[in-house]
């Protein structure tokens, strides 16, 4: 992408990687977006991560390390959307939930 500027911001041409021809869109502003940066740093070194960085989840949001659940952007579940980071959070929580449920039976069984 290369942006013009002649007094005032005006267009921006664009080129694909893969193809010769240019694009030259006249605009008047732009956002510049670098992409997404998974931040899984704090447990990298617990549970799976991808290439991406992303955690690993099962469908019930656990992850490689029992008793760590995780949701939204962060793993690798599809769509970098509010709604799905909301449903994925709703998920982890009840997952969380039953393994502690389990937990507390398991002790009461070995008691
Ligand atoms: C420019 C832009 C526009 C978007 N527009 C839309 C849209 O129109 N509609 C839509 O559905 N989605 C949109 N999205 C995507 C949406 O924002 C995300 O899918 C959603 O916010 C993911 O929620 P999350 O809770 O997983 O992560 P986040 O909302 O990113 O929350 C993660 C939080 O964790 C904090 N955090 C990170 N590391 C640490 C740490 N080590 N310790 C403590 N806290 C930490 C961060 O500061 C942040 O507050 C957009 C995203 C971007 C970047």
């Amino acid at each position: 992408m290369d942006v013009r500027e002649e007094g005032a911001l005006s267009n921006v041409t664009i080129r694909k990687k893969a193809e010769e021809n240019v694009i030259v869109i006249p605009v008047k502003g732009v956002f510049i977006a670098i992409g997404l940066q998974s931040d899984s740093f704090p447990v990298v070194h617990l549970v799976d991560t991808n290439n991406k960085g992303e955690i690993v989840i099962n469908p019930d949001c656990s992850t490689s390390f029992p008793g760590i659940f995780a949701a939204g952007d962060v793993t690798n579940a599809f769509g970098k959307r509010i709604v799905i980071a909301c449903g994925e959070g709703a998920k982890a929580v009840l997952a969380a939930r039953q393994h502690i449920l389990n937990m507390k039976k398991k002790k009461e069984v070995t008691a």
